[in-house]
């Protein structure tokens, strides 16, 4: 691999007077500058730029780039983030200036087409949860749970006025295996929250929950197929069990790339659940850009989904899509004007391009490619629970530390130096040095059998060559917490 430490920062490559382009000189007469702009305005120096040629910016930034690892350079196996790659006529026919070139506040009828478009997308979701009301508005995955448990304690509140009682569930119920957005989202909506135990095989502990349902608790959020990859085989009792307590039950839908067109949370007892569709449906993922999470849920909580939704009626023969604010016991806005309009763009793309039979088969895949992989690597590493999986298994280097001294974190830094995206580590926290292994439905037999090979290599390394791994990146071993919490990211020189 190539020495990329050797990129030197653009202001360290700056030489005085060098440029990249030449203008011919000005026939203008110059006039001071501060009679174009007022005195107090102008800065006291001039901002010091680098000074480079042409063809050295294009290289900087180029090399630059090659440094990143993305899904169209590298492996990226990051469990629970559902990596695959996002198909290139998403982004082709979504680029039409028909639909980029709209505006929000355009009259209604000279948008029939993108609400269509909207309307369908909710229609589609709808089908493959089993739960009829979507709201397209919540921005990410987090944002819909958030969404979802305003929508669950606005239902709630509303059933005891009408059953005349006090309106006192305010707990949320959480397995002890859940990502940190769920309590990250209860306690943004002002709910407490309990921990829920899972079983030695990984599932909800179900004399654990049932000591912990009482008439405080408003919902139940549970993650199917779990966080450890394996399908929640008593999800049916669950429901049932929580409903008998007066509870609903939300669905963390991070994992729906395991069971989308095979089974429906609607149909095994889900009130409510949200879609991470940078994950499950490929639109592009990371950076901070915009994101989208809808949510759907069932018939009873329709009416308090947020404003606006996409509604249609016929005259004439004639199909007529609008927006419909007029929902009185709707929770209200939660994102503004319409939600992340061109992502949900790509998401119908990718439906209607795959359709029923494609999205089955694409769930299906990720399922093989995910125990193809965990087949390939057991006989190596520990992966508790891991006589199946669903998309993703989750692999334990716990032995491997105790025995030889290589952590997980040691693992997935010397995956890099092979150029592997690492996968998700030290999550979920029910497994100790958790490796968790997400390969996708988009790779290859061939990448996997390279990925499996690397592993096991890896592996079988002496640990002092793993202590200081990565050997082929600018920077080694950031101290993890500081570099995300205060990273230095401008030039200090
Ligand atoms: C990704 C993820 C989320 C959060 O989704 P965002 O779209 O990133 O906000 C929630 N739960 C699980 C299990 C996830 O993997």
């Amino acid at each position: 691999m190539r020495n990329i430490s050797a990129i030197d920062l653009i202001f360290e490559q700056s030489r005085k007077g060098r440029r990249g382009t030449e203008f011919p000189a000005s026939d203008v007469p110059e006039q001071p500058l501060a009679d174009l702009i007022p005195a107090d305005q102008l800065a006291a120096n001039a901002p010091k730029l680098p000074e480079l040629s042409e063809p050295d910016v294009v290289r900087h930034f180029m090399n630059l780039a090659m440094l990143n690892m993305s899904v169209d350079t590298h492996f990226y196996p990051l469990g629970s983030c559902t990596m695959k790659h996002n198909p290139r006529r998403n982004e082709t026919l979504i680029a039409t200036p028909k639909l980029t070139g709209l505006h929000p506040y355009q009259p209604e009828s000279t948008v029939q087409g993108q609400l269509q478009i909207l309307f369908e997308l909710q229609e589609m979701l709808a089908e493959l949860s089993g739960l009829p009301g979507v709201s397209l508005q919540p921005a990410a995955g987090a944002h819909g749970e958030l969404t979802a448990l305003l929508v669950a304690v606005a239902y709630l509140k509303d059933r005891a006025k009408r059953e005349n009682r006090p309106h006192e569930r305010n707990i949320v119920l959480i397995p002890d295996g859940a990502h940190g957005t769920n309590p990250a989202s209860a306690a943004v909506a002002g709910l407490k929250t309990v921990e829920v135990k899972s079983d030695s095989d990984g599932f909800v502990d179900l004399d654990d929950l049932r000591s912990k349902l009482n008439d405080r608790v408003a919902v139940f959020m549970i993650t199917n197929p779990n966080t450890l990859g394996i399908f929640e085989k008593n999800i049916k009792a669950i429901c049932d069990l929580v409903h008998e307590a007066g509870g609903l039950v939300y669905l963390d839908g991070a994992n729906f790339n395991a069971i989308a067109g095979i089974t429906r949370p609607g149909d095994f007892g889900i009130d409510m659940m949200h879609y991470n569709v940078h994950k499950t449906f490929s639109t592009p993922h990371g950076a901070g850009g915009p994101g989208s999470g809808p949510i759907a849920v069932s018939a009873a909580l329709t009416e308090f989904l947020p404003v606006p939704r996409v509604i249609h009626r016929e005259e004439n023969g004639q199909k007529h899509y609008s927006l419909q604010y007029d929902a009185p016991k709707s929770i209200g806005r939660v994102r503004s004007f319409f939600g992340s309009v061109g992502v949900l763009n790509r998401v119908y793309c990718y439906l209607r391009t795959l359709g029923a039979t494609g999205v089955k088969r694409m769930t299906e895949n990720a399922v093989l490619n995910a125990n193809y992989l965990l087949a390939r690597v057991k006989n190596h590493i520990d992966v508790p629970c891991g006589d199946r999986c669903m998309h993703e298994f989750v692999a334990s280097a716990a032995k491997l530390k105790a025995e030889k001294g290589i952590s997980a974190m040691d693992v997935a830094k010397r995956l890099l130096d092979y150029g592997w995206h690492a996968p998700t580590v030290y999550f979920p926290l029910i497994v100790k040095e958790a490796l968790m292994i997400e390969p996708t439905e988009t790779e290859s037999k061939e990448t996997l059998d390279r990925f499996a090979d690397t592993l096991v290599e890896i592996i079988n390394t002496g640990a002092e060559l793993l202590h200081d791994a990565p050997h082929s990146t600018p920077i080694s071993r950031p101290d993890e917490v500081t570099a995300a919490r205060k990273p230095v990211l401008k030039f200090v020189g």
